[in-house]
């Protein structure tokens, strides 16, 4: 017999087409039919509502949430499946458990456990925890260039950029879906752009993906688009710029120019994709934002604390807040977090974006979503983290109108499932992997907030994640149906 069926339900098939009234049938893990169900062993009424594939964040730090949290509540909630973990050059792997990989990423890789060094070993060991969801990973240049070359502000010798490149061919030749940087962030910032395009290159033999968060999302942001272009160009592969923004009120705006320029790579047959997180904040390590020799007291008017070991008590709040009731000048407070014992390890939320550049980039024809999420939940984090997805469903497609369902169910699904290789996923197809998601249409939103971040969404009815239902009504199930996916193959141990 049928293992499970859902019954009437309007699918969104991920495809972009309409939607269209079925029942599904799933067996071994995989969906065995679209249309008039027989009887099974389980057996759920859908109701009238829309079922679509499962969404898939495409720019997540997921690596060591997947010991912390294998139960990944924040991203099932969502209706998220799998997440493309391993962004911004931060990943967790290559590592060399003899040196401190966590601390060199300030606490983004937090979480990791076990004593591997390459992908399969970390396949293995997140295997072992059960994770809920399915995982596709990204190796990164800031972790890379750590292990070869520690924290030096030079370019590699020849020798450290063959040993470099190797470590990036071994991930991608272990299942890796491609190479990531964060050309901001330590120490990639060191990196010249020769560098990048040389390992980069390290992801032609296997079509695989450079990914980026750009050298540059303000004042330069064009030219780090250039430069990103350039990279792809040069070593012949596809790329993705993550977290497509203009940061800087002086630069709001400037995304419609960057639009233009990948609107003409592509025009060229260059292919570059680009993702979104769809909040007027971004979030990340507060040291690499600001020069402790010329402290921004703009930006730091602009930001609130996530996470911040040394200090809790400023998690929640905004530094202009702390520092009026401290009666200290904002710019001393930054310095006092920063120089802390493990004051490097803050993660702060600043507000920085405009409004009208999100609905801009989510009007965008191929624009995919990333909630770009740090998973530490001692704090107060981003409230992306808890509700990206429902927020698009929600707020842009049924209350603003920026795009419509169908659309923007593809650009969670099959686009996604398509760029990132993830191999009969991203579809609601016979054959293909039985990742769902039933969701109201009518009520779905994000509840998070930056006050109450942890806050699960509304709306989203079942997810099922490999065939198994890990999320019922709002409860968690602890199946851990997920799996460790590989490029363009079969996922890990399949
Ligand atoms: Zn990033």
């Amino acid at each position: 017999m049928t293992d499970l069926t859902i019954r009437n339900v309007n699918i969104l098939d991920g495809t972009g087409a309409a939607q269209f009234k079925a029942d599904v049938e799933v067996e071994g893990g995989r969906i065995k039919s679209i249309g008039t169900a027989g009887p099974a062993a389980t057996e759920i009424d859908g109701e009238g509502k829309c079922l679509a594939p499962g969404f898939i964040d495409t720019h997540a730090h997921d690596d060591g949430a997947f010991f912390r949290h294998p139960g990944m509540e924040f991203k099932l909630a969502q209706g998220v499946t799998t997440v493309v973990s391993g962004n911004c050059g931060f990943s967790a792997v290559p590592l060399d458990p003899a040196k401190d990989m966590v601390a060199a990423s300030g606490g983004i890789l937090a979480g990791i456990e076990g004593d591997f060094n390459d992908l399969e070993g970390y396949f293995a060991a997140v295997l072992e925890r059960k994770p809920a969801i399915n995982n596709m990973m990204l190796v990164g240049h800031n972790t890379v260039r750590t292990l070869v070359m520690g924290s030096e502000r030079r370019a590699p010798t020849a020798d450290e950029l063959t040993e470099m490149k190797g470590h990036v061919e071994r991930a991608i030749a272990q299942g890796a879906c491609g190479f990531s940087t964060g050309l901001i962030y330590r120490p990639g910032r060191w990196s010249e752009t020769d560098e990048i395009i040389a390992l980069a290159a390290a992801a032609k033999p296997y079509d695989a993906l450079y990914t980026t968060h750009m050298r540059n999302e303000g004042d330069r942001l064009l030219e780090a688009v250039e430069e990103t272009l350039l990279i792809g160009r040069e070593a012949g592969v596809h790329a993705h710029i993550s977290h497509h923004k203009s940061a800087g009120k002086q630069n709001w705006g400037k995304i419609n120019t960057s639009l233009e320029k990948v609107d003409l790579a592509l025009a060229s047959g260059q292919r570059v994709t680009l993702d979104v997180y769809p909040y007027t904040a971004g979030s990340g390590r507060m040291i690499e934002y600001f020069n402790l020799d010329n402290i921004s007291r703009e930006l730091a008017e602009v930001i609130r604390i996530a996470s911040c070991p040394a200090f809790r008590e400023y998690e929640g709040r905004m530094l202009v807040d702390i520092a009026g009731e401290k009666q200290i000048d904002i710019t001393e407070l930054v310095r006092e977090i920063l120089t802390a014992p493990k004051g490097d390890r803050t993660i702060c939320i600043q507000f920085i974006i405009d409004e009208s550049d999100i609905e801009t980039n989510l009007a965008h024809k191929d624009m995919m979503v990333g909630s770009d999420g740090i998973p530490d939940l001692n704090g107060q984090p981003h409230p992306r983290l808890f509700g990206t997805f429902p927020r698009v469903l929600g707020h842009y497609v049924r209350e603003k109108n920026i795009l419509s369902l169908n659309e923007a169910v593809r650009r969670m699904t099959s686009l996604s499932a398509a760029t990132f290789g993830l191999t009969d996923r991203g579809q609601i197809r016979e054959g293909y992997w039985a990742d769902l998601v039933l969701f109201d249409p009518d009520t779905i939103l994000d509840t998070a907030t930056y006050d109450e971040p942890k806050r699960e969404p509304e709306g989203i009815e079942l997810v099922i994640v490999n065939g198994e239902i890990a999320c019922h009504k709002g409860n968690h199930m602890g199946i851990g149906s997920g799996k460790m996916l590989r490029y363009r193959r079969p996922a890990f141990n399949e």
